[in-house]
């Protein structure tokens, strides 16, 4: 077979099959992992599958796919490539990172409780409150960073652990590894959003948790154009029953949107190096500034959790909060506006500059006191350091902040 020249076999021989990706390094794997290239013309990036329907030969005759809602071959290209990234064996992918988080709560019944980070991204903590409540699952809220807090709240109905770390906006960081140990001494599902860190920068499996979610609309789509979920994890039974409910609720992304996470991913590793390199620049310009009260970024050695950070992750991200000495509301509001560089805009993780005052956007809902309880003042100024120019960035925030 060797000796003779066989397309088909060549092909092969370019990529194989789904087998070598485990022994791939990370940066191997963002492009080749889990992947092949296209069976019908070799296409290196697989088609956008843009159909809704297959031809069967007979009935129930066809190769894998009957109806794209059950499965896509875009679809499925990119549920290996976050499987592969994520050090975990299968991968779903949702039509958001809130239609992820929902077919994880769709595991539940009623009765069921949930212990959830309390410092949440708002649309998660809307969706078990405003909806999941509803149907009778209780959630405790609470502060992780001493993990022992959690035991506290386990009782025979508990289910399920909700982690998000780094948390938004406050960047605390909960230690992955005895979250993970806590829920395997007594028998719970440990979920993490792994949307802030991305697997460039900690891989959850790996430390023991058992779902790996993604708001892939961030950093792993990257480039704010798409809106799209992922879930992540090692076990069959649980990916089975998952796949059950992704397919009944039927919250699936559309091909196109696949195909631009799975070019996102392929770029995830040189993005999120220089998203670390500019988000430690304007970190630390921050800290240095005479008007600036208070910088959270785990990479600083104060930050009240940075020796997990620097256990569990490989780096410290490019997510920036800093508050202003003085507290000031308006002052606040005036400096977003001046920014250049930076957009004012929600959402996080593109290749732009973002900034986002939480006190009059995302967390403008949440009552003064109660949003001030986890340190989201009037001053606070949530930063998306993108991947432009260090320098560029640091000149804007002068400005803005002069
Ligand atoms: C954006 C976000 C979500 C929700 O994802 P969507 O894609 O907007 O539905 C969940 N968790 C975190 C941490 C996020 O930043």
């Amino acid at each position: 077979m060797e000796t003779f020249f066989c397309f088909r076999c060549t092909i092969s021989r370019l990529k194989l099959e789904n087998n070598n990706y485990k022994k791939m390094k990370f940066n191997t794997k963002t492009i080749h992992g889990k992947q092949k290239y296209d069976p019908a013309y070799g296409a290196v990036m697989p088609p956008i599958y843009q159909t809704s329907t297959y031809a069967q030969s007979t009935p129930g005759g066809h190769k894998g796919f009957a109806y794209s809602r059950s499965h896509n071959p875009t679809r499925q290209a990119l549920e290996n490539a976050f499987a592969s990234i994520e050090n975990g064996a299968f991968g779903l992918a949702f039509g958001s990172g809130l239609a992820a988080i929902d077919a994880v709560m769709k595991l539940l019944k009623s009765g069921d409780e949930v212990i959830s980070t309390n410092d949440l991204y708002g649309g998660t903590y809307r969706l078990f409150t405003s909806i999941f409540e509803g149907f009778g699952i209780k959630f405790h809220f609470i502060g992780m960073q001493n993990v022992a807090n959690i035991e506290d709240y386990i009782n025979d109905n508990t289910k399920l652990i909700w982690v998000e770390t780094p948390t938004n906006p406050m960047m605390t960081i909960i230690d992955i590894k005895a979250t993970a140990a806590i829920a395997e001494k007594h028998k719970l599902l440990l979920a993490v959003d792994n949307t802030f860190a991305t697997p460039y920068l900690q891989q959850p499996l790996d430390l023991g948790a058992d779902i790996v979610m993604h708001s892939a609309t961030k950093y792993i789509g990257g480039h704010s154009d798409l809106v799209l979920g992922a879930l992540v994890v090692k076990d069959k039974e649980l990916a089975d029953q998952l796949y059950f409910i992704q397919n009944a609720s039927g919250a699936i992304c559309g091909p196109q949107d696949a195909f631009l996470a799975l070019r996102g991913i392929k770029t995830l590793h040189v993005r999120m190096q220089r998203h670390c390199e500019n988000g430690k620049a304007v970190a630390e310009y921050l800290a240095s500034h005479p008007k600036v009260e208070k910088v959270y970024w785990p990479g600083f050695e104060d930050h009240p959790n940075h020796d997990i950070a620097k256990s569990q992750m490989n780096d410290f991200g490019g997510m920036v909060s800093f508050t202003t000495k003085g507290n000031n509301y308006e002052e606040a509001i005036k400096f977003v506006e001046k920014l250049k560089i930076f957009t004012l805009a929600e959402s996080l993780g593109g290749v732009e500059s973002l900034a986002g005052h939480p006190a009059s956007m995302t967390h403008a809902s949440i009552p003064k006191k109660e949003r001030e309880k986890t340190g989201v003042v009037d001053s606070l100024i949530r930063l998306s350091v993108g991947i432009e120019d260090e320098e560029d960035l640091v000149s804007d925030l002068k400005q803005a902040l002069g």
